[in-house]
C-alpha cells in the first residue's frame, strides 16, 4: 500500500502542475466564448459560418482542458480496497443513455464474486468511462459493447470488447500517447490519462484488435491482499 500511495504522489504533482494550468487558460477561454456566441447571433453569412467553427475549436479546447483537470488532485487519490464490479456497473449506467442514442447495447458478464482491489474508486471510474466511451465511438452504426471480467494469473481483469473499426497494428504503439487521436472531435488524453492511472495501481491494459471486427481492451489489477477475497 504504502509504494500504491508513493506512485500515486508523483502522479499528483504532475497532475496538479496540469489541473493548474488548464484551470487558469479556462477563466480567459470563457470569456472569449461568450463573446463569440454574442458575435455569432448578430453574424449573417459567410461570417456566421465562421463563428461557428470558432466556437466548435474553442469546444474542443475546453474539452481538452476538461480531461486534464481530470488528472489528479493529492488529496483525492484514496486506496482502498473495493470491489470493481459495481463501479464498472455505475459507468455502464452513466453511459446508457448515451448508448440508446446511438443504437448500442452494453452486455455485462461477471462471476458471482472476483477478489477485491486496492484502488481509488472514482480514478478507476474514469478508466472505465474512458475505454467503455472508446468502444462505442468505434462502432458510429451501433452494435453491441461486452463487458466482462475475470479472474487471471492472480489479477483480476475487466475486458471491454467492441465490434468497431478496430485499431491497425502500426497504429497500437501510439495509443496513449498524448494527443494522440483519429476522431474530428477527440482530445487523444483518455487514454494517457487512464494508462497513469492504472501505472499508479500497478495495473495494464492491453489492446488486441483485429481491423474491421472490433477491439478487446484487457485492464488487469492485483487482487487485493488485504482487502476481502468477497468468496461466495
Ligand atoms: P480520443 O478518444 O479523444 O481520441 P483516447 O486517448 O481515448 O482519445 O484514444 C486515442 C485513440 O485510440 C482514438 O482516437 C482511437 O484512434 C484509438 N482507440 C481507442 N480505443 C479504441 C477502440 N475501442 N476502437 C478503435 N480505436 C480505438
Ligand atoms: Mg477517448
Amino acid at each position: 500500500m504504502d509504494e500504491l500511495l508513493l506512485q500515486a504522489e508523483k502522479l499528483s504533482a504532475v497532475g496538479q502542475l496540469a489541473a493548474g494550468v488548464a484551470h487558469e487558460i479556462r477563466n480567459p477561454l470563457t470569456s472569449l466564448k461568450g463573446f463569440t456566441q454574442i458575435l455569432h447571433e448578430k453574424a449573417e453569412y459567410p461570417e456566421r459560418q465562421y463563428f461557428d467553427i470558432m466556437m466548435a475549436e474553442l469546444d474542443r479546447i475546453d474539452s481538452i482542458l476538461g480531461e486534464m483537470l481530470l488528472l489528479a488532485k493529492p488529496q483525492e487519490v484514496h486506496f482502498q480496497p473495493w470491489d470493481v464490479v459495481p463501479i464498472v456497473q455505475e459507468v455502464v449506467a452513466l453511459l446508457l443513455t448515451q448508448a440508446v442514442i446511438k443504437n448500442i447495447s452494453v452486455q455485462t458478464d461477471f462471476p458471482a464474486a472476483l477478489p477485491f482491489v486496492d484502488c481509488d474508486k472514482s480514478q478507476l471510474k474514469q478508466v472505465f468511462l474512458n475505454v467503455i466511451k472508446n468502444a462505442m465511438e468505434a462502432m458510429p452504426q451501433g452494435g453491441t459493447v461486452r463487458v466482462s471480467g475475470q479472474v487471471s494469473a492472480g489479477d483480476v481483469c475487466i475486458d471491454v470488447m467492441d465490434q468497431g473499426e478496430g485499431i491497425p497494428a502500426d497504429r497500437l504503439p501510439k495509443l496513449g500517447e498524448p494527443f494522440f487521436t483519429t476522431k474530428e472531435k477527440g482530445t487523444g488524453l483518455g487514454l494517457m490519462v487512464s494508462h497513469r492511472i492504472l501505472a499508479a495501481h500497478r495495473g495494464t491494459m492491453r489492446f488486441t484488435s483485429e481491423p474491421g471486427k472490433g477491439t478487446t481492451v484487457r485492464i488487469c489489477l492485483p487482487a487485493s491482499r488485504t482487502g476481502s477475497q468477497h468468496l461466495a
